[in-house]
């Protein structure tokens, strides 16, 4: 290796999982198995080196339910913990998948997930005004002991009942760097699943895990500018970012400045928590060193958009070639 491009590919929900069908381990493979061929073809296609970063919102969400409900008999696992082993398990599902795929089309290659910690500020202003729902659904009664008992903060989430909510820190550092430059050449890295597991640095530098979500968008760039990745390719369910997303004026685009970013992040075309953290990673990497491209596109047209020839490309200036349509 050593001369190709160096990608980072972030795996949305649907690579994982399909929504419809019960989530359990068995499922998650077969879809994973999918998810692996086409991980394959851009290794065919381009050889570019790559490593993959996913998210974990319905396995930690499972893992931790799981955990909660069978407290009576065995402790809950903290939060942490949970993220952990939600790394674990994707990870080896898509060790095994991409085991198979690659040696039939491409050629054996080492894949390793490591299970990553990212370093998040004790001070992050989110430790404040924690926003994401996490866990079993109560009553508000059971809500309030629980707020009292354990101190954790509890909200009613969207009439549907209370839950424990925890905050998005901005991740700082992944711990675990310096093994992923070791490993970078030789290896294809699963790293920084859901984000990674948040810690927060202690001043002796001891490591304590703390119950937060990092958005695995914003930890896939984190990673993509430490690697000096070329190429920040999000994928997820749709093949281009839109303004006026599913409205009548709806404009699929195909590529954005970052000066087009941040005027349509303002203008409110992006939904929190599902395509405006994608948009700002996207723009945060663009920007950070010239001839830097991030990718948002659909799983299966991954390819095709590497090509150029969809998704939407998200770059400091205008993308050459580029023909608005
Ligand atoms: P993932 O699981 O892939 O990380 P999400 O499901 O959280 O991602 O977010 C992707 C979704 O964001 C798309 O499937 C789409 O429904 C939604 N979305 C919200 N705003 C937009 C927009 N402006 N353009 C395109 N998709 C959007
Ligand atoms: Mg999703």
């Amino acid at each position: 290796m050593g001369s190709h491009k160096k990608v980072i590919i972030a795996l949305g929900g649907n690579a994982l999982q399909e929504a419809k069908t019960p989530a359990t381990a068995e499922a998650q493979l077969e879809v994973i198995k999918r998810t692996s061929e086409i991980i394959t073809d851009i290794k065919c296609c381009f050889g570019y080196e790559l490593a993959i970063t996913h998210g974990n919102g319905p396995q930690v969400g499972r893992i931790l339910l799981a955990s909660e409900t069978a407290a009576e008999v065995t402790p809950a696992m903290p939060f942490d913990v949970c993220v952990a082993m939600s790394q674990g398990y994707i990870g080896y599902h898509l060790q095994q998948s991409l085991r198979q795929s690659l040696p039939k089309r491409y050629k054996e290659l080492p894949v390793v997930t490591l299970v990553t910690q990212v370093v998040v500020d004790k001070d992050d202003p989110a430790f404040d005004c924690p926003s994401k729902p996490i866990g079993l659904f109560y009553t508000e009664e059971e809500a309030k002991k629980i707020e009292a008992e354990k101190g954790f903060v509890m909200k009613e989430d969207a009439g549907r009942g209370w839950r424990r909510v925890v905050a998005s820190p901005v991740p700082k550092r992944i711990v675990e760097i310096d093994s992923v430059r070791k490993l970078w050449d030789s290896t294809i890295l699963i790293i920084a699943g859901g984000g990674g597991i948040p810690v927060i640095e202690k001043e002796d530098g001891a490591l304590v895990g703390v119950a937060a979500v990092i958005d695995k968008d914003m930890a896939a760039e984190k990673l993509a500018e430490e690697m000096n990745a070329d190429i920040l390719l999000i994928l997820t369910e749709v093949e281009k970012v839109a303004i006026n997303y599913r409205k009548p004026e709806q404009k699929d685009l195909v590529a954005m400045t970052v000066e087009e970013c941040e005027k349509y992040i303002s203008e409110g075309h992006f939904a929190p928590g599902s395509m405006l953290p994608k948009v700002k990673a996207a723009m945060m990497f663009a920007k950070h060193a010239p001839g830097k491209t991030a990718i948002i596109t659909s799983l299966s047209k991954a390819v095709e958009a590497l090509k150029g020839l969809t998704g939407t490309v998200i770059s400091q200036y205008p993308a050459r070639g580029v023909v608005e349509v």
